[in-house]
């Protein structure tokens, strides 16, 4: 039987790494993409706007005609979005972010990266996505035998459509790229308060991130979030003021070569993922900081 891999049109490289592991299954024909080196393309004719259900009708009627035994994604917001429409739809079992698969016994990615769970799915058609940037991308380009098609879609399956994609305007240095980060918690205090950790990400060109408590209150944009469910960063320094060290935050962080931690509380957990740490209040320990440099500098 064959294994189905739903491409993301958006994401070659997320798509190839799930080629990798839909590969470890059995013979791959793919719904969404005919430039993978498959035998076989299933490529659904559907209106320009990505709209979800439409994309699991598509999928649902590649099921039908090919009966898989599995069906597998990259683990991209439209990979985990249209695998999770079937498994509602048909009632089955969706396990995402996996690295393996064999028989039923699967090894999944939790806990922001903190661990590997081995999990069995009981299931005729497991749907799995895979975790981002864990398996080596398969290369090269293919010409699959190519079997257009169009799904009878009904108007709930255009009720949600894309209507716009607007791009991130980034100024400065990009988060997940810089190699210093200033990154701001709870303890800043305000959306003003992040003044004093802008000052000294300027000087060290740095980018300025925060938890996922200054993002909720609105201090900061998401994009600025670091985390499991923010961005990831491995810069050179992780400055992390005011900011208690959750799991769920340390899941983006723990990438950084070196952690600094400025934090009144002696006991915060961050203490225990920093390299170096100053107790105390960080409207006194950054402002300082930023005046040593500027001194230094001027010398
Ligand atoms: C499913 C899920 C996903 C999540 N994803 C993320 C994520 O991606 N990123 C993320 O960050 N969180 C995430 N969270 C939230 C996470 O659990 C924590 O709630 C959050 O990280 C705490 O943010 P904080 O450290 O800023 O705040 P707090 O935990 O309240 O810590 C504030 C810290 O500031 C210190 N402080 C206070 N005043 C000062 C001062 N003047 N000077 C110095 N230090 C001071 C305090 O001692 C304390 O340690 C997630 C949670 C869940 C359930």
């Amino acid at each position: 039987m064959a294994v189905l891999l739903l491409a993301d049109p958006g994401d070659d490289e997320l798509t190839r790494q799930a080629l990798t592991l839909a590969q470890s299954l059995g013979e791959v024909e793919v719904v969404g993409s005919a430039a993978l080196p498959v035998a076989r393309a299933h490529i659904p004719e559907l209106p320009g706007a990505y709209a979800p259900g439409a994309w699991a009708t598509a999928l649902e009627e590649a099921i039908d005609r090919v009966s898989p035994s599995a069906v597998v994604a990259p683990g991209t917001n439209r990979g985990n979005e249209v695998l999770a429409h079937v498994a509602a739809r048909r009632d089955l079992p969706f396990a995402a972010n996996c690295t393996a698969a064999e028989g039923d016994v699967l090894t999944r990615v939790r806990w922001g990266g903190s661990l590997l769970e081995e999990a069995r799915i009981h299931s005729s058609l497991p749907l799995l996505s895979v975790a981002p940037h864990v398996l080596p991308a398969v290369t090269g380009e293919g010409a699959p035998e190519v079997d257009a098609f169009t799904p009878a879609l009904s108007d709930s399956d255009l009720a949600v459509q894309v209507a716009e994609h607007v791009e991130e305007t980034v100024s400065g240095v990009s988060l997940a790229e810089a190699r210093v980060v200033v990154s701001g918690g709870r303890g800043v205090g305000s959306a003003d308060g992040f003044g004093i950790l802008e000052e000294l990400a300027g000087l060290l060109d740095a980018a300025v991130g925060c938890s996922r408590v200054v993002t909720s209150a609105g201090w900061r944009p998401h994009t600025d979030q670091v985390g499991q469910t923010g961005t990831k960063v491995s810069p050179d320094l992780y400055i992390a003021c005011g900011i208690s060290g959750a799991t769920q935050h340390i899941a983006g962080c723990k990438g950084a070569k070196k952690i600094l931690a400025i934090n009144t509380d002696a006991e915060a957990p961050i203490l225990a993922s920093a390299d170096y740490a100053v107790i105390g209040d960080l409207t006194e320990i950054v402002p300082a900081i930023t005046a040593e440099l500027r001194k230094a500098r001027s010398q």
